[in-house]
């Protein structure tokens, strides 16, 4: 027989044995003179459950399911199990007066899971209650700089240890807020225990934590994510929120094992933060015109590239918030929800609902603008193209290096390459850097190693901007306005192919990425070299933080003669 009908059959099997211990409790229940019930079909009554421990609860074989004053109402399998008996006259000692109803072990088991949900409670109780999130509030408004919290930290070191473990995690958390950081890092290495902040993408050193705090901070963490607390060689994710009082934060969290012990990662997804337009993305003039162009087009696939933390989701956001009109109905999926938007119907993947299964059902919600959070697997790229080609706008990202390597990160996924030309629109390569802060960057004319640098980017540029001679550039220096950075804020740099009649021809031809870039060449939109050298010559950033994130020597002419396909794949950051 088949395996598909043995399962079938056993699944019918034990449902047919479910039903009849039902009616035969049912009728068991009448003999006795009790009543029945199925614990299925009631509320369970969370402070009724507490009464009886889950141990007790097990090995008495009931559930105590509703309770008024010392009135309780127990649902048992067994009158006569001596077991039950026990903890009914415990109860009854205690001077609780018990109603006893008959049930199925079937329905016993769907009463002890709401045990699971005392243990959640009980944990987001301890952990997210314990914190207190007026003070908090209170700090976020006296930090101004990463010292002010690391002095903090250190200063509530003589404080007995209960309250000091919830002052220190409160003031981590108000130091995050308040310089606006987007993730706490807290790492072990074999010396001493690293706390960091990331603030505008660079990772700063807070504090090194003593191994005790650290051991009982990462329990309260893992307790406030819902995570488990005794594995410790697993990678966990959770997640929790804490309310402050004008908004409330939500905090992703992740856990790896190390050698050293765990160390744990917090992503704040802070909703003040959040704003998403087309101008505030700082796309060059040329860039913004295409795009601009690309998103009144009724379908297709639009892409966003670059590794995590580009900024790729940031640009689908203001896309969405762009092609967001009335009588457009926009859809999305995402791993996980960062940032919720108006009038737009955001869903999230899980265990069952991943973004190939979730895709299937969106376009079954007729939508006209999809937004897939990612496309990491063939059934996902075929399902994005396959909606593109077939009347719907759909954004999405990849994990590639530049744009152009998209192509053939789309083919080794499985798309058929002559499917490419026809479904996607435009591809868009990103990378964030800092920009300078306004009240304290310093001017000044460039020497001749910067000189060349900035004229050589220039040379290939398809409209280069006039610059003075000598030519002025700007250097962070710091203040009390920017954490004494130099910088306030990011913005994207960015490249980006067309999917034009060349383009096309080039991917079904040969998809290697400098013959791409060749057919694409008569775009004229900008590298990331030559889109990041106008925003130092502007002021918005410095030369070296541009080179922080863009190899500024691999412009138009190196990539020409760089290697194949392969090359470019052994350098994808996932
Ligand atoms: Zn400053």
């Amino acid at each position: 027989m088949q395996k598909f009908d043995d399962t079938f059959t056993d699944e019918r099997m034990s449902e047919m044995r479910r039903k009849e211990e039902d009616s035969l409790i049912l009728s068991l229940a009448q003999q006795y003179g009790y009543e029945y019930v199925d614990l299925r079909g009631v509320t369970i009554n969370p402070k009724a459950i507490r009464l009886v421990s889950e141990k007790d609860a097990h090995a008495g074989n009931l559930v105590v399911f509703e309770t008024t004053r010392k009135r309780l109402s127990i649902a048992i399998r067994n009158p006569n199990n001596p077991n039950t008996k026990t903890v009914l006259e415990s109860l009854k000692e205690q001077g609780y007066q018990p109603t006893i109803y008959m049930t199925s072990t079937t329905s016993l088991e769907h009463g002890w899971e709401r045990y699971k949900d005392q243990k959640h409670g009980v944990a987001v109780k301890h952990g997210v209650l314990d914190i207190n999130t007026d003070n908090i509030a209170q700090q976020v408004k006296k930090f101004k700089t990463p010292e002010d919290v690391s002095e903090h930290i250190l200063d509530i070191r003589t404080i007995n240890s209960a309250r000091r473990i919830s002052e220190t995690l409160e003031t981590v958390f108000a130091g995050a807020i308040a310089l606006g950081a987007s993730d706490i890092h807290i790492e072990p290495e074999s010396a001493d225990i690293r706390l960091r902040y990331r603030l505008d993408g660079v990772l700063y050193d807070i504090v090194d934590l003593e191994l005790e705090l650290y051991k009982r901070i990462i329990s309260r963490l893992k307790l406030l994510s819902s995570m488990i607390l005794n594995v410790k060689s697993e990678a966990q994710d959770g997640r929790f929120t804490f309310n402050l009082t004008d908004k409330s934060v939500e905090v992703r969290s992740s856990v790896i094992p190390g050698a050293a012990g765990e160390s744990m990662v917090m992503r704040l997804l802070d909703p003040s933060v959040a704003s998403f337009s087309m101008e505030n993305l700082g796309l060059n003039s040329i860039l913004h015109g295409v795009l601009t162009k690309e998103l009144k087009r009724p379908n297709g696939l639009i892409v966003t590239t670059g590794p995590t933390g580009s900024g790729k989701t940031t640009a689908l956001y203001a896309f969405l918030q762009e092609v967001h009109e009335e009588g457009i109905k926009i859809i999305t999926i995402e791993n996980p929800v960062e940032y919720k938007i108006d009038n737009i119907v955001q869903t999230q993947v899980s265990d069952d609902y991943t973004f190939e299964s979730g895709l299937r059902a969106i376009l079954r919600q007729d939508p006209d603008v999809i937004m897939v959070g990612e496309i990491r697997d063939r059934e996902v790229a075929e399902t994005a193209i396959h909606a593109a080609q077939t009347g719907h706008l759909v954004f999405s990202t990849l994990h590639t290096n530049s744009a152009v390597g998209a192509f053939p990160r789309l083919i080794d996924l499985g798309v058929d390459y002559r499917m490419i030309g026809s479904s996607v629109n435009i591809i868009l390569g990103q990378r964030l850097v800092r920009v300078l802060c306004e009240h304290c960057k310093q001017s000044h004319p460039v020497n001749q190693n910067e000189h060349d640098a900035i004229t050589q980017v220039l040379a290939t540029h398809p409209k280069p901007p006039t610059v003075p001679d000598p030519i002025i550039i700007y250097e962070a220096e710091g203040c009390e306005h920017c954490n004494q950075s130099g910088f306030k804020g990011r913005q994207g740099v960015y490249e980006a192919v067309l999917v034009d009649t060349a383009v096309e021809e080039a991917v079904i031809r040969d998809p290697r990425e400098h013959i791409i870039l060749e057919a694409a060449k008569p775009q004229g939109i900008p590298t990331m070299a030559e889109d990041g050298i106008e925003k130092v010559l502007n002021g918005t950033t410095s030369l070296t933080e541009l080179q922080r994130v863009v190899d500024l020597t691999s412009g138009r002419h190196t990539l020409k003669t760089e290697g194949t396909v392969d090359d470019t794949f052994s350098s994808h950051v996932v």
